[in-house]
């Protein structure tokens, strides 16, 4: 049975009952699956109200307390990751092991919020006068409007409400319409681990009608996006000019840098293996890559190979690797950039073309040499083309991966700590991932620079969107 889709306010789950709805649909199949009901005004006041009334007492909640609900939170993932797990890959289209593993992670992220939750801690800063006290506290922002997308609609989401109320804040969070069953999960998970009504709050609704009253609106401290960088610009605007807070994880478009010194076939494995997962949907996802000359050959012959093996199919089939599009509007992008591509005398090594007729497939593709103003080398793909160029100095490779606006991830593989040196002080993004990918990890800030975003999400870091500095100074 598909996930019943409802809004949950003020500690309630609220099905159509004459609300606008919409269809939810199998990107595998084009089957529908269900009816998701959208917030009207009404609904969106009543969880901004019980946002706001609910901050009032969860702000004194111990974090000991928020912990154990988180932890349990935890504990109900792990076990309802498998039926979680089946409903992602139906409404979102990744492999059954991607959609449970999703879930299986986003317990620890739970656990983590739960602990670091304990230390968040205030100073106190020597006085100029014997009898003055000074302390700097950190105090929960208030109510908070999050907005998540489809690729991770498990871990985007689960990711912005811990950080949220491990912090002491409230939520109200709009998932992704068109992959909606995890973010439901989630909110059926709190209420079953106790969590007090009003302090998670889900809504669905036409994306920018719901942002813009919830932005708007007095009681709203801060806003937390992950999606595209136009929409992330938008709403960051927005935001500035209610002077609210935000977080901001929006897209990248990845260099991976493979150096002649580096275990080439490992190289090429791990690529491949990465690039296709949740069919590049992945705002992190290995989209440039540079191969230096000595190591074309061999890196193209081995990454080539893995792409081809790569089973595309329905994710809930045994044995599928790569699963379809989330959405059409993905498929023609797809071929837009491989059209270009072509056009400016780029070679289609491996795949180029939707496959079939059903669901929104698309061939893991591999573009090889498109000059550096083919659209693939400016515009975040977003899905399972991988553009490879191949570069003679180190220092080039650097320059053309840092080209770009984006500033997410990046990646190197390199057998000399040398040259790792150098690519570490040289590349301009948020994360660097040199001879394996370590990111990702609920004890590590995740979050981009430039236009990619705004803020990091785990880590130490997590917390900081989340709090306010208020100085006391008190004279005895
Ligand atoms: P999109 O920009 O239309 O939507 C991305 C997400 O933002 C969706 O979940 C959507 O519901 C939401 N959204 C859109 N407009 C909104 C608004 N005004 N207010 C609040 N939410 C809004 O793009 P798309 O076609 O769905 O996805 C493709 C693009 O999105 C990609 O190019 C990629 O850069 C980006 N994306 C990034 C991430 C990420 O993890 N950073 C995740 C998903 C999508």
């Amino acid at each position: 049975m598909y996930e019943t889709l409802s809004l949950y306010i003020d500690g309630e789950f609220l099905e159509g009952e004459g609300r606008v709805e919409q269809d939810v649909f199998d990107p595998a199949t084009g089957e529908r699956l269900g009816r998701l009901p959208h917030a009207s005004r009404a609904d969106l006041d009543r969880a901004l109200a019980a946002a706001q009334r609910a901050f009032e007492s969860w702000r004194t909640v111990s974090p000991m307390e928020r912990g154990a609900i988180l932890r349990k939170v935890g504990e109900l993932s792990r076990a309802r990751a498998k039926e979680i797990g089946r409903n992602i890959t139906l409404d979102q289209g990744k492999p059954l092991a991607e959609a449970v593993g999703e879930v299986m992670r986003c317990a620890d992220h739970c656990d983590w919020h739960a602990e670091e939750g304990r230390r968040i801690y205030g100073r106190v800063v020597p006085p100029r006068l014997p009898n003055v006290r000074q302390l700097v506290l950190r105090e929960p922002i208030g109510v908070c409007a999050a907005f998540t997308p489809w690729n991770f609609p498990y871990n985007q989401a689960i990711r912005k409400i811990a950080a949220a109320i491990a912090a002491g804040c409230t939520i109200i969070l709009k998932g992704p319409e068109d992959s909606p069953s995890a973010v439901v999960a989630i909110a059926r998970l709190f209420h079953e681990a106790g969590l007090p009504p009003g302090v998670l709050n889900v809504v669905w609704g036409v994306p920018h009608e719901v942002s813009e009253y919830l932005i708007a609106s007095p009681i709203v401290r801060k806003v937390s996006f992950t999606g595209s960088v136009p929409v992330g610009k938008q709403l960051a605007a927005l935001a500035g000019s209610h002077m609210k807070r935000i977080t901001m994880e929006l897209g990248g478009h990845s260099p991976v840098i493979v150096c002649d010194d580096a275990e080439i076939e490992r190289a090429a494995a791990m690529l491949a293996a990465f690039k296709f997962t949740n069919a590049g949907q992945v705002c992190v996802s290995p989209t440039r890559f540079f191969i230096q000359e000595k190591a074309w050959d061999r890196f193209m012959a081995r990454f080539t190979e893995a792409s081809r093996g790569v089973k595309v199919g329905a994710g809930i089939a045994p044995g599928t690797t790569m699963g379809p599009l989330a959405h059409a509007r993905r498929v023609s992008a797809m071929a837009d950039f491989v059209q270009d591509a072509r056009e400016r005398g780029a070679r289609i090594e491996v795949g180029g073309e939707r496959i079939g007729d059903t669901g929104h497939f698309f061939a893991p593709t591999v573009i090889v040499a498109p000059p550096d103003d083919a659209r693939i080398m400016q515009s975040e793909p977003f899905g399972p083309v991988a553009a490879c160029v191949p570069f003679k100095e180190l220092d080039e490779a650097i320059g053309r991966a840092n080209s770009l606006p984006y500033g997410l991830s990046s990646y190197a593989f390199t057998g000399s700590s040398k040259r790792a040196l150098r690519i570490q002080n040289g590349i301009e993004a948020g994360m660097v991932n040199i001879n394996h990918f370590g990111q990702g990890l609920p004890e590590l800030p995740f979050g981009g620079i430039q236009d990619s975003g705004m803020g990091s999400e785990g880590g130490t870091e997590t917390f900081d969107g989340y709090l306010v500095t208020k100085l006391v100074t008190q004279m005895d």
